[in-house]
């Protein structure tokens, strides 16, 4: 038997009718025959909810109590999906990240995953179980709870595929694939059946939000095919893998866009030496 990775975004869990479908995919692929290891992130906007609370009490930033805090989104899905999927008639086990053997290094709310013990998972697949991970979070090599920066719950899943060997990383969201453009900006934009890890890469690197960046990079690593798919539509959605070189690829793969810049002209700059080194030391404060 195989193991299978699948992971499920907030979208796909907000709500008992959506991690009861949830439960409904990871079962039918348990009963195809593999073993199967489910990653989730914590429900809708609860995150950002999260982070509104800790707003609410201070405007300073504890980072390790911001940990402790965020992780705890994920416990959520974890539990109620084992839940759904026990009631199905599946053997489940949930699993935090700690649980689960994802050890990382200590920088708070932007933690590397630095080692995947997954022995507990391994061993809880071995006796015909769904293991569901909470995505997003480890535990420190100093035992403080981590979390791996914003949408790193993409980032567990292909760990964990890369560690027990997995035939695939399934990314199961609200798109049904991978865009030319964001979908929800660009209607006409086309679904890329096939893209190589570099090109899909550098589109997250520039604000294509659909795969974490550093998910890509780790499976650039590992060698681990991802494929982006819709949580609501079975259709085949878009693969992410080695593509031979000699393959005749277009020069444009897609557009990305990041709301998070913005252009500022200066006109009229003396042509004086220090004046640039001026105007960046105060745009830098
Ligand atoms: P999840 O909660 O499942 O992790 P995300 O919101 O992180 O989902 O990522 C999915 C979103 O990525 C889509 O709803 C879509 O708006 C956005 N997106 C941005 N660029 C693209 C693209 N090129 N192709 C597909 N989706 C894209
Ligand atoms: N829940 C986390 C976030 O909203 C992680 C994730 O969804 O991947 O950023
Ligand atoms: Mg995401």
């Amino acid at each position: 038997m195989q193991v299978i990775v699948q992971k499920f975004g907030g979208t796909s869990v907000d709500g008992a009718e959506k991690i009861k479908n949830v439960a409904r995919i990871v079962v039918n692929t348990k009963r195809k025959g593999d073993h199967v290891c489910v990653v989730v992130s914590a429900p809708g906007d609860m995150t950002d909810r999260l982070i509104e609370m800790a707003k609410e009490i201070t405007g300073n930033i504890y980072p390790r109590e911001m940990d402790m805090l965020l992780s705890t989104g994920e416990r959520i899905s974890i539990a109620l999906l084992s839940m759904a999927v026990q009631e199905l008639g599946e053997k489940a086990i949930s699993f935090t990240g700690s649980q689960a053997g994802i050890i990382t290094d200590t920088s708070h709310m932007k933690a590397r995953i630095v080692e995947v013990k997954a022995d507990r998972v391994l061993e809880e697949l071995g006796k015909g179980k769904i293991v569901i991970v909470a995505g997003f979070q480890g535990i420190s090599s100093e035992k403080h709870v981590t979390t791996l920066g914003r949408g790193g719950s993409d980032t567990t899943a292909v760990a964990l595929a890369a560690r027990l060997n997995a035939r695939v990383c399934e990314i199961y969201t609200d798109v049904d694939g991978v865009y030319t453009a964001d979908p929800r900006m660009v209607p006409e934009a086309r679904k890329v059946p096939l893209i190589s890890y570099e090109e899909m890469l550098e589109m997250a690197a520039t604000g294509a939000k659909v795969l974490n960046a550093r998910s890509v990079e780790f499976a650039r690593i590992y060698k681990v095919p991802i494929h982006v798919r819709s949580s609501f539509v079975p259709d085949e959605g878009t693969w992410i893998k080695e593509v031979p070189e000699n393959m005749e690829r277009p020069v444009i793969t897609a557009v990305t866009f990041d709301e998070g810049e913005a252009k500022v002209t200066i006109r009229r700059v003396p042509d004086r030496p220090g004046v640039a080194a001026k105007i960046f030391s105060k745009l830098a404060e």
